[in-house]
């Protein structure tokens, strides 16, 4: 409790802060009191971050919320509860599951889950080490707890929100009560989260409110890591119209890629990014493909057609709002059950045959394939509404202040007579021009940063378009005026033709900015090198700057690549700090409790 009666022989504040502190003291509740008691101790030990997230003073309990997020979705929605329960008055501790000790999961009684799912799969990165931890020996018994899934996945993909549903399982098989059933959200999780979150806190409030008023139970939860508020009006759900200022091609002409290097304007917006984060794009689709489409459909593309609150010329729903590109289980089975076609339904009923039937088309290539007059608005509910996409942000506002960079790969294939583009890429690398507007967010990701410390070295692992966020790191730290070491590994099919932002890497490293830079041109010679190659040639050293606290980061294909790198950093580990393999990955898991080893990967 705060007091402005000071033990003895203690007199740190001056007459004005002791008049202010004995106001503020008035004003405060006793539990309030405390938890600022509880805070300041821990922040007097320089401990406010690492003490145990939301470990209570009282006994009772709040409402924890875990969330496990890729791209940020599973974050928003959790945020979503959080507000949603402190506006009903209950104590609430929100916590990325990164941050979150394992150990604590035996204390929480009231409990909720926000994880999406993440490749086939898997959990995303934050939620690896508590997903594992359920799956243990070590997992604890639960029988005091109660919990509540909510999932966030794609159902293009096989394992549907996979990890939530694990989530659900291990917890309710260590004990944990199901309080209400998980919810399995698919890309327009949007139109379905705040009913969930109602039918759970619903729930949980009146219990909570019971366990907190009960003796004993006061809920004084000390400050946990909390989720950066946006601080500004543009978001996913409200985008800003931002202008593209410059479109380059960054591969040379005979490269087998098409790489853009894209600067837009954020002038006269309020956005802010930092080294690490992501801009969230909604591109338009091809205006000569959705022609070809409502022609197809016999469809007048002046009728008007409605999606969600809004009503709009067809046309424009087609271009700017709905997913043409990407295409998913549901709207072949819809399209099939609207149209009758016979091949789409026999499709749909078995899982594995219509996902190798979907892999390779886009929804263009199953309406040319199936064509049917059919009314506007029965295509509008048959198609899902443009997920915008993400890419790591190449800049850093220190440098380009209200710009923001892209390093976008153009996708692109042939295929059931005609050539394809992303939806997103192909807007942005072929279809955009200098002056257009786009309309775009910021994804912050605060599991991709720079040390606090700017004396820290840092390992950059990004073949590919994977350089895009070192670029920005690379800006960053020159601006601060770094002290730290910088070293980064790029690599590409060809030295000629694909070395990305050469110029600019080449002056870096004349002006020290870039300690080391070190390079695997795959295709160059008869054998193909790699960058996981370039770190076993490095390991003596690499393993040094690790043991002299060297950050490691991995940006570019979850597939391949980011696992050959782990494994080649496990080779270094062993080679070079004599360990065998379980003290290697141990030495890599601790890097990781540190964050000291960060990947943007998918
Ligand atoms: P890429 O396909 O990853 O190719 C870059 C270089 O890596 C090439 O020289 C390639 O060699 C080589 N490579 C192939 N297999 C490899 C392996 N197993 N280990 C290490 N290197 C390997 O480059 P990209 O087309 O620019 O695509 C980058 C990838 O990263 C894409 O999957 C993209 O989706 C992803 N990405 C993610 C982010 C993010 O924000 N998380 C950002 C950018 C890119 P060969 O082709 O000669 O075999």
């Amino acid at each position: 409790m705060i007091t402005t009666q000071l033990p003895q022989g203690i007199n740190p504040l001056s007459p004005e802060q002791a008049q202010q502190f004995a106001q503020l003291a008035g004003t405060l509740s006793p539990i309030q009191q405390a938890w600022i008691s509880g805070f300041l101790a821990a922040t007097a030990q320089g401990s406010a971050l690492s003490a145990p997230l939301s470990a209570p003073v009282a006994e009772a309990a709040p409402l924890t919320i875990l969330y496990g997020s890729q791209t940020g979705n599973a974050k928003h929605v959790a945020a979503d509860l959080e507000a949603a329960a402190k506006g009903r008055g209950m104590d609430v501790c929100l916590i990325d599951m990164a941050d979150y000790k394992p150990a604590k999961l035996k204390d929480e009684k009231f409990l909720t889950i926000v994880v999406s799912t993440y490749g086939e799969g898997e959990p995303p990165e934050p939620a690896e080490k508590l997903h594992a931890f359920l799956a243990s020996k070590k997992a604890p018994n639960l029988e005091n707890t109660q919990v509540a899934v909510l999932g966030i996945g794609d159902s293009s993909y096989e394992y549907f929100c996979q990890t939530a549903i694990d989530f659900e399982d291990r917890l309710s098989k260590l004990g944990a009560k199901v309080v209400v059933e998980a919810a399995l959200l698919d890309v327009d999780y949007d139109d379905h989260t705040e009913g969930w979150i109602g039918r759970a806190l619903d729930i949980f409030e009146p219990e909570l409110k019971a366990s907190a008023s009960a003796p004993g139970g006061n809920v004084v939860p000390l400050p946990g890591v909390a989720v950066a508020a946006p601080v500004s009006q543009y978001s996913k759900k409200n985008p800003f119209a931002a202008e593209i200022s410059v479109v380059q091609k960054i591969t040379g002409r005979d490269s087998s890629k098409d790489v853009r290097h894209i600067e837009i304007s954020l002038e006269g917006s309020d956005l802010t990014y930092q080294a690490g984060d992501a801009l969230g794009v909604y591109f338009h689709n091809d205006a000569a493909e959705v022609e070809e489409v409502l022609e197809l459909l016999g469809i007048d593309g002046t009728s008007e057609a409605k999606l969600g609150d809004d009503t709009k010329p067809i046309r424009d729903l087609l271009i700017e709002d709905l997913e043409l590109t990407q295409s998913y289980p549901t709207f072949a089975e819809k399209y099939g059950n609207l149209t009758g076609d016979e091949a789409l339904i026999k499709l749909a009923e078995d899982k594995v045959l219509l996902r190798d039937f979907l892999e390779p088309r886009q929804i263009y290539d199953i309406l040319r394939e199936h064509p049917q007059k059919i009314q506007p608005q029965q295509l509008v509910d048959c198609l899902r509404k443009m997920q915008p996409r993400l890419y790591s942000i190449a800049s850093s506002q220190s440098e380009v202040e209200d710009e923001v960079h892209l390093t976008v790969g153009v996708v692109e294939w042939d295929g059931f007579e005609r050539s394809h583009l992303g939806g997103c890429s192909g807007h942005l690398g072929r279809r955009a021009e200098d002056g257009d507007s786009l309309r775009v967010f910021v994804e912050s990701n605060d599991n991709f940063r720079l040390p606090a410390n700017a004396d820290t070295p840092i390992i950059m692992v990004g073949p590919g378009t994977g350089i895009a966020p070192f670029r920005s790191f690379l800006q960053e730290r020159e601006a601060q005026e770094a002290e730290g070491k910088n070293w980064l590994f790029f690599g590409n099919p060809h030295f000629t033709q694909d070395f990305l932002y050469q110029v600019e890497l080449q002056g870096y490293l004349k002006s020290g900015l870039l300690t080391k830079l070190d390079v695997a041109f795959s295709r160059d010679q008869k054998e193909k090198i790699y960058v996981q190659d370039r770190i076993r040639e490095q390991g003596a050293e690499l393993f040094q700057w690790l043991e002299n606290g060297a950050h490691f980061y991995i940006c570019g294909d979850a597939n391949r690549m980011a696992k050959d790198v782990f494994a080649a950093l496990i080779d270094v580990c062993k080679e070079y700090g004599g360990m065998d393999q379980d003290a290697a990955e141990g030495y890599i898991e601790n890097l990781k409790d540190q964050k000291r080893y960060q990947r943007d990967v998918y």
